[in-house]
């Protein structure tokens, strides 16, 4: 199978609102994606990602909105008409079936003749490398394996938009790891447009071509990765995207934003809000003797360590500011920082790169 973008839609989701009793599972929310894509849903549990993934698959009617693929309004298509694969967290595979006719099941359902049909199924187990398995009964597989039948499953009937919800939060770690390199290669293999849910941020960064994601039922952020880790929109995605400190900001006349009496930089253009504060991701820092000579490219901030935890490639420094605040450091343990030598007590000056610094709206929480 080779990629053929020409065989995916775009999905355009418009103002859709959904609504259990007085929950707002989704408030107004708007995402495109686009053709290929590999979007994922991310937010906490109870957020509203499988109330939009079911509305985008047609298992549940939105109170008001619209959902268009391609140029299609698909709004109240019944799911079988969409022709969209779904994969769920638990499987939800056939247990009297073999692996083969789970995989089938789906061209069985579209009354594609026999031939057809088996080399469609030896295709899809060849990608999921399942090849050897086709006559074992589902309960004769591991988790990881049961996961691939399900994807396979999945795609084998050529969907143009694959929906997955939290497909591998039942597996361990190491494995869910695995899987996730995988899917991603699997999408860049079939080039199915790919709305993809999880709870879990590293998973989301390491699989996505952009995120979305998800607070209260509301669009809290859309974007890559990289945009998201290095411009969260606000307090929520700061904290729920990575490892963050905040310190609080003043602003002068002027606009210009400071903490502890030194400019972090200023107010964004056209910008209203009266709070502000500073984020600081722990690996962007670089730790110095207090009286070092300063580097123009950078700013700095005097604080005390007051935890050092080693943790092998890393390792976490825990310091308090002057004023109180907390700050934490991610150092990679390598002879050259000389992590080592650092001691609880210690004062120390901590630099950041200016283009390493993220100012969000809102008061430090
Ligand atoms: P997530 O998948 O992000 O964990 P859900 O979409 O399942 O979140 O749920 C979003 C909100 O809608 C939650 O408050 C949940 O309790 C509520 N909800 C979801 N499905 C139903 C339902 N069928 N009946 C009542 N409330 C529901
Ligand atoms: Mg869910």
């Amino acid at each position: 199978m080779t990629s053929d973008t020409s065989a995916s839609l775009s999905i355009s989701v418009t103002e859709l609102t959904k609504t259990y009793g007085k929950v707002f599972a989704l408030n107004r929310v708007s995402i495109d994606v686009k053709a290929g894509e590999f979007l994922t849903l991310l937010g906490p549990s109870g957020s509203g990602k499988t109330t939009l993934l079911m509305a985008i698959a047609g298992f549940n009617r939105p109170d008001s909105g619209r959902i268009c693929f391609g140029d299609d309004d698909v709004t109240v298509l019944p799911p079988h008409k969409r022709g969209v694969g779904m994969v769920f967290q638990n499987y939800a595979l056939f247990p009297h079936m073999s692996v083969f006719e789970n995989v089938a099941f789906p061209l069985k359902l579209r009354k594609i003749p026999a031939d057809e049909k088996r080399q469609r199924v030896t295709e899809a187990l060849q990608t999921v490398q399942l090849s050897d398995f086709a006559e074992r009964e589902i309960d004769q597989l591991s988790g990881g394996q049961r996961q691939r039948v399900a994807l396979a499953r999945a795609f084998v009937f050529g969907p143009k938009i694959l929906l997955m919800d939290e497909p591998l939060s039942a597996l361990d770690k190491k494995l869910r790891e695995e899987m996730q390199i995988e899917l991603k290669q699997l999408h860049r293999q079939l080039g199915v447009t790919t709305v993809y849910v999880t709870h879990d941020q590293r998973e989301a960064l390491t699989m996505s071509d952009r995120i979305a994601i998800i607070d209260h039922g509301e669009l809290a952020q859309i974007g890559t990765p990289r945009e998201i880790y290095n411009a969260p929109a606000n307090h929520f995605v700061a904290s729920f995207i990575g490892e963050s400190s905040f310190f609080p900001l003043t602003k002068n006349k002027s606009g210009t934003l400071h903490y502890a009496g030194v400019s972090v930089g200023k107010v964004p253009n056209r910008a209203t809000h009266e709070n502000w504060t500073l984020v600081i991701r722990p690996e962007r820092l670089s730790l110095h003797a207090p009286k070092t000579s300063k580097n123009t490219d950078k700013i700095y901030f005097s604080g005390k360590i007051t935890e050092l935890v080693y943790q092998g490639e890393t390792a976490i420094v825990m310091m308090v500011m002057e004023d109180g605040h907390n700050l934490t450091a991610r150092m990679n343990t390598r002879a050259g920082n000389d992590v080592d030598s650092l001691r609880v007590g210690q004062n120390l000056l901590v630099g950041i790169d200016k283009q390493d610094v993220i100012i969000i709206p809102g008061e430090a929480s």
